[in-house]
């Protein structure tokens, strides 16, 4: 049985205070929810990762990374390596974000030598992609999608897509409070999971989380979440406020 997930990507939000005044509140709101297969997870900066690790230990929130570089070590000024994340003890990274495609240009080829990178320290990947609105205005969302899994993932082995989550993110719901309808999100799952199945097995294709992003709010995740196979998501927003946050994975 794959797992049900909510991340919170908190991407460039929350000091030191902020941070442990987050867990603390998500920590407190969760605790007599029953969360039988279900995950928490929170994504804060790398500066505040030890923070919430302790703020989070003893209960069931997993702190993970939003980013890591491809490299071991070196000149590479300002970046983190997956060696270092594991060994503070994160488990799971976030690669492929789509701020960090637009923003920061990592394209499909580092991609690919991040998830190496993270698979080969035992890291757990989530993997975000999706179409931006020109693709989908012009019905070409489908092949977008396939072709940044074809290339950030299909080189690997079955066997590692035990430690691979996927998030797909379409770029025009992302902050702008436009969200796909749970028809539009349904339909993309479905076909990622039949490439799933064609290019692997039945069981890679059952077994893998997909998480739709976008928008998610209180108002709209319970109507997502319903659908068959979107098993979680990756908020951004929602992710910044205890309320929000705990109504969302109320909705799981
Ligand atoms: C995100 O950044 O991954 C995201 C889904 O953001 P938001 O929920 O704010 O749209």
């Amino acid at each position: 049985m794959r797992s049900k997930i909510v991340a919170g990507n908190w991407k460039m939000n929350n000091d030191n205070k902020q941070t442990k005044a987050l867990v603390k509140g998500i920590r407190k709101s969760i605790k007599k929810l029953p969360l039988n297969n279900t995950r928490v997870i929170v994504a804060p900066t790398f500066v505040n990762l030890s923070t919430a690790m302790k703020r989070a230990k003893k209960s069931t929130i997993e702190v993970v990374a939003q980013n890591m570089h491809q490299s071991k070590n070196g000149a590479f000024t300002g970046e983190i390596s997956a060696e270092m994340l594991k060994s503070i003890g994160v488990k799971t990274v976030i690669l492929g974000h789509s701020e960090r495609r637009s923003l920061f240009g990592e394209t499909d080829a580092i991609l690919a030598e991040k998830v190496n990178a993270a698979l080969e320290n035992e890291l757990e990947i989530i993997f975000c992609f999706g179409e931006q609105l020109a693709d989908r205005k012009s019905e070409n969302h489908f092949d977008v999608v396939k072709s940044q899994l074809e290339n950030g993932l299909f080189h690997l082995e079955a066997i590692s897509w035990n430690n691979i989550v996927l998030a797909y993110e379409p770029v025009w719901a992302i902050g702008t409070g436009e969200t796909a309808s749970p028809e539009q999100a349904q339909e993309m799952h479905a076909f990622i999971r039949k490439l799933l199945q064609e290019k692997y097995t039945t069981a890679v294709a059952d077994t893998t989380s997909i998480l739709y992003g976008g928008s998610v709010k209180p108002s709209n995740a319970e109507e997502i979440f319903s659908k068959k196979d979107v098993d979680g998501g990756l908020i951004g927003g929602a992710s910044l406020k205890v309320e929000d946050f705990a109504a969302i994975i109320k909705a799981i």
